[in-house]
Formats: C-alpha cells, structure tokens, sequence
C-alpha cells in the first residue's frame, strides 16, 4: 500500500480542479477495464471527474460493464487520447508497470507532466511518482478496493464500482481459483455483492458469451493440443487464415490457454497465435505451481506478466516459434 503520507499527498492531488486520467494495458482484460471503470466511479462518487483511456479496442463481452462506452479507445481517438494525456495533472496506471505495455501512449506517458500513480500486481515494475505495487494480490481490481478502503472511503462503494471490481477480481483469478486467491479476496467480494454486484448476472454478462464461431475455433485448437515434455507443457496454437476462416473477433480466444493447464499432470501450457493484423506471433503462457512463466517469457519472448501467468511475443514464423519454444524448454529443463 502507499505510505500514510503518500496517500495525504494523492489527496490532495484528487480534486475536481485537477485533470485525472486512468490508463491501462494493451489488449485490455477484465481486470484492466474492471479496475479502471472500478477507479473512475469511485472518483466520480467524490465529485471528481475522470477519463479511462485504453491503448486499443476490448473484448464486447466486457462493454455491458457501467461507463465502457465512454472509454476512450487510443488506436480509434489518437489526438484526443494525445490531448488528454498530455494535458493530465494525474495520471493512474493501472494494471500495467511499465510504458512500454500501452504501445504509443506510453511515450506520451512518458512526456506528460503529470503525477504519476500505479497501482498494479505485475513483476518487476518500473519507477512512477508513487507506487502501489503488490505481485501477491490477484487482481488490480482487488487492490483499486483496498486503496478505498485507506481512503476511509468504503462507504462510497456503489453498485457501479462493485460490478467492475467484481468483475476485474472474478475473471483474474480466473472464477476464484487461481493461486494468490485469498479469504481476503472472497471477504472484498462478499463486500461487492452486498453492494449490488450480482455474481449470476456478472458471471453470465461475462463468460456466457460464446458465439458458435468461437466452439467451432475452441474445437479446432482442442482437436491438435499437443503435449510435449513427458506430459509437462501443453502446446496450442492458429493461424492467421483460421482466425479469419471463423470471423475472429478480439476476445474469441480469450481463456483457449487455459484448457492446456487443465490437461492432468501439465505445469506449462503455451498458446501460439498468428496476430490478424501483423507480422508477430502473440503467446500466453499459463503455469502452475513454481514454474515461473514471467521469468520464461521476459528472457526468450520479450514479455512478461506474473509467475503463472504471462504473454509474450515473436517475429519468427508460428513454426519457428514453436521450435524454439520447445528448445528454450530443454534448455531449461522444465
Ligand atoms: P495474456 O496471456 O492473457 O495476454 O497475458 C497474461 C498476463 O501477462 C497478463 O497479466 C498480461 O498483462 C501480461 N502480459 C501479456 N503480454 C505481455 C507482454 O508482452 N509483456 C508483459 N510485460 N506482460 C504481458
Ligand atoms: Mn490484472
């Protein structure tokens, strides 16, 4: 958490006179929008405006969430997103630690004078004027709530903010079950739903949201999962023409990575994917106990993220890429 004093000093720092813009990741996720919308309705219920900018477009199933139509997408508004940044006198990162994961607008950043303030779970962050940094913590979403709660505002807490914190801390710990999911997460939860979050209706909103094209890609991917290194990683991957062959839509793949973790006696699932748009291979890895997928992915993919969770990146073909992977792996000796 911040120190006492930091947190007198970002009170001072919230007022309505004050221009506040929230950031976050590339290719935003649950947790990312969640937090963001979460951060923007709580400022709100202090009378304080805010605007939540996003590098590029997000999933659709996460626009039922309050306030999604307004945030403002930087690949669509470019000058504006340059306007608001560089005219900030605070700016919150949130779910992200390093400038370099909001592609433009992370040179903006960079040049902004403004206050600078992260809040996020990720290793390894970078300097910003104040850091809330907590790799222990499932989601930024959690932390947006501990951050009220210092705030001695839990009172302000509406329906509008339980929804997105709700959702942020539900798809991050992917439905409650991943490792850093704690009593206190279920105990800010429990908060979230006496508030007006509705787990049957957010869970629905959310991840009931399947379109026959998405099975018919998911089956794809299921029907050549390949399972190397004694049955410890599990390899999934598509092409750019199977993407456009089942009217890819951002989102479709979003949890493919997860059912090669699911596979009994895997530590390691890898998901190779051609991007629709350029020339580079998108990866995600997800692991299980030790095996750390961050330090993997910072040193052979240009990535990184937590320990049983990362991405990352390649500009060899999707063979290529594949080969590699599983040289890096014997290299290693996962
Ligand atoms: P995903 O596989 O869902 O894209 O990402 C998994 C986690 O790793 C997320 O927390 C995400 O923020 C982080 N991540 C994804 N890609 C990158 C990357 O290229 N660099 C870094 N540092 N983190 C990433
Ligand atoms: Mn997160």
């Amino acid at each position: 958490m911040f120190t006492p004093a930091e947190l007198l000093d970002i009170n001072t720092l919230l007022t309505p006179e004050n221009k506040i813009v929230i950031l976050t990741h590339y290719n935003p996720d649950g947790d990312a929008i969640g937090s963001s919308l979460g951060l923007k309705h709580y400022l709100a219920a202090k009378g304080i405006p805010a605007e939540v900018i996003v590098p590029n477009d997000f999933p659709k199933f996460l626009k039922w969430m309050p306030e999604s139509k307004k945030v403002i997408i930087g690949e669509y508004k470019r000058k504006y997103a340059f306007d608001l940044i560089s005219g900030a006198d605070v700016i919150f990162c949130l779910d992200f630690n390093s400038p370099s994961r909001i592609g433009l607008l992370g040179e903006w950043l960079i040049k902004s004078r403004a206050k600078k303030i992260l809040i996020d779970h990720h290793q390894q962050p970078e300097k910003f004027d104040f850091v809330y940094s907590d790799t222990v913590i499932p989601a930024t979403s959690q932390m947006i709530y501990h951050f009220i709660e210092e705030m001695n505002d839990e009172k302000l807490v509406n329906q509008n903010m339980a929804e997105c914190l709700y959702t942020g801390i539900m798809t991050d710990t992917g439905g409650f079950r991943f490792r850093s999911t704690s009593a206190t997460t279920h105990r800010i939860i429990a908060n979230l739903i006496e508030k007006g979050a509705d787990p049957s209706v957010i869970t629905s909103n959310t991840w009931d949201t399947n379109t026959v094209s998405r099975l018919h890609l998911l089956a794809l991917v299921l029907g050549r999962i390949e399972v190397v290194n004694d049955g410890k990683v599990a390899v999934l991957s598509l092409t750019r023409n199977e993407l456009k062959e089942f009217g890819f839509q951002k989102g479709d793949t979003e949890g493919f990575v997860n059912y090669g973790l699911s596979i009994a006696g895997v530590k390691m699932a890898a998901f190779f994917m051609e991007d629709l748009y350029d020339d580079f291979i998108k990866i995600s890895f997800r692991s299980k106990d030790d095996v750390d997928v961050n330090q993997f992915s910072r040193k052979y993919f240009s990535g990184g993220g937590h320990i049983n969770a990362a991405g990352g990146k390649s500009n060899e073909s999707l063979y290529d890429t594949i080969e590699t992977f599983k040289k890096r792996l014997e290299e290693e000796e996962l």
